[in-house]
């Protein structure tokens, strides 16, 4: 396992709500972190079928093209009704050819859910893989996840993307009801970033 041995590190994401995530995580580790789309990059295709894929492409593309540590995120919700949809297609589900919608992506996966017939509680979880990649090619690999429910109607305006329908086991309101410290605190991403700080920052 190699150590983490600089002062910067790129986030390979032009999402903001993931950025920000990041950057609360990675606050105590003394880090300057530069997003993908200050440095002006662009954003790679993810042409894989699995998070780890996707996540491989975009923290690779950036480490190259920046010549820094750079550091991805694939991420997804996955509804056990409905075989695991949408999975590593949850951004594309958002797409509206103008931007993406969250609204309609949530409203599109509770008309499936209704004409699956499957019947309620709906087990979900948010997967959340980190690829932390050096200019060199090396890279190493970190899964994370939460365990939860498919909730509707959607509750709560913090946090982003599927936020509002998601409620996570053990507690009563959603991830978009809740204040984001205790977010940070359970989340996949949170898990997955566990997991690498004590491999790669220690
Ligand atoms: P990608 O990793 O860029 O392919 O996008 C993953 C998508 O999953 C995001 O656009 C969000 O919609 C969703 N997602 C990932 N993590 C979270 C989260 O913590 N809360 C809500 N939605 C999330």
């Amino acid at each position: 396992m190699r150590k983490f041995a600089d002062d910067t590190l790129l986030v390979a994401t032009h999402n903001r709500g993931k950025l920000e995530e990041i950057v609360t995580l990675l606050a105590p580790y003394g880090v300057r972190v530069i997003g993908a789309a200050e440095r002006g990059l662009p954003e790679p295709s993810e042409t894989e079928t699995t998070f780890v894929g996707n996540a491989r492409i975009k923290a690779h593309a950036a480490a190259r093209a920046s010549g820094l540590m750079s550091l991805s995120d694939d991420s997804g919700i996955v509804i056990d009704a409905l075989g695991g949809a949408p999975g590593v297609y949850t951004a594309d589900w958002a797409e509206t050819g103008n931007g993406r919608d969250f609204v309609l992506a949530m409203t599109r996966a509770h008309d499936m859910l209704i004409a699956s017939k499957e019947p309620q509680p709906w087990t979900a979880r948010f997967c959340c893989t980190l690829v932390l990649a050096w200019p060199d090619g090396h890279d190493e690999v970190f899964e994370g996840t939460v365990e939860g429910w498919f909730v509707w109607p959607m509750r709560g305006d913090q946090g982003h993307g599927y936020d509002p329908i998601f409620q996570p086991l053990g507690h009563d309101i959603t991830f978009g009801e809740m204040d984001r410290w205790e977010k940070n605190r359970i989340s996949h991403r949170a898990d997955a970033f566990q997991k690498m700080v004590k491999a790669c920052f220690g």
